[in-house]
């Protein structure tokens, strides 16, 4: 439909980045339009109540707060280890060679808060498990999984389990 084409026609294609065999999607073009950048948030705004928004740093945090102002939501930040400054709870995952750590703010949440987590772009999906990993521990409920773009060959809806998982494009 029109958003497809519109998000499609704004997302550059990078090969070899961050690293050799690796083709990166990026997202900048479609943030610097301000028509389609407002369609996409539109769209990612839940239908359903939502007490936080969670951006997941870094491209997240570009989607998940504008959502998050529209959703009359809480908006809370997933770091990389070591940048948020309260007491943290954190989740690590596997990377294609190593591993990395995420973490939350461990009062980030109300117990039975409503959360919505969102993302740039789902790949393997570990990034986002972790992230619900997080939320769940810190007390929460996450009532969805919401991408600009999820990159279906690499199965990250499989690593989601029951999680509902909303992309605006599947490529
Ligand atoms: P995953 O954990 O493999 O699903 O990777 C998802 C995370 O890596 C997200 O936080 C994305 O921002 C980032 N990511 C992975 N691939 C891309 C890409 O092609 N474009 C932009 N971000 C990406």
């Amino acid at each position: 439909d029109d958003l497809t084409g519109t998000i499609l026609g704004r997302i550059r294609d990078v090969p070899d980045y961050p690293s050799p065999g690796v083709m990166f999607k990026d997202i900048t073009p479609l943030l610097g339009d301000h028509a389609a950048f407002s369609a996409v948030i539109d769209a990612l705004v839940p239908g359903t109540r939502v007490d936080k928004v969670v951006g997941i740093e870094a491209r997240g945090f570009i989607l998940a707060a504008p959502v998050a102002y529209h959703a009359g939501a809480g908006f809370v930040p997933v770091r990389k280890k070591g940048k948020l400054p309260a007491e943290a709870l954190e989740a690590s995952y596997d990377l294609e060679y190593g591993s990395a750590v995420i973490e939350v703010h461990r009062d980030a949440f109300a117990p039975g808060d409503r959360v919505l987590i969102v993302d740039d772009v789902l790949a393997t999906g570990g990034t986002a498990r972790a992230a619900v990993e997080l939320v769940g521990r810190a007390g929460a409920e996450v009532v969805g999984v919401s991408v600009l773009m999820e990159l279906a060959f690499l199965n990250g809806r499989d690593r989601l389990g029951g999680v509902d998982l909303r992309a605006l494009v599947v490529v």
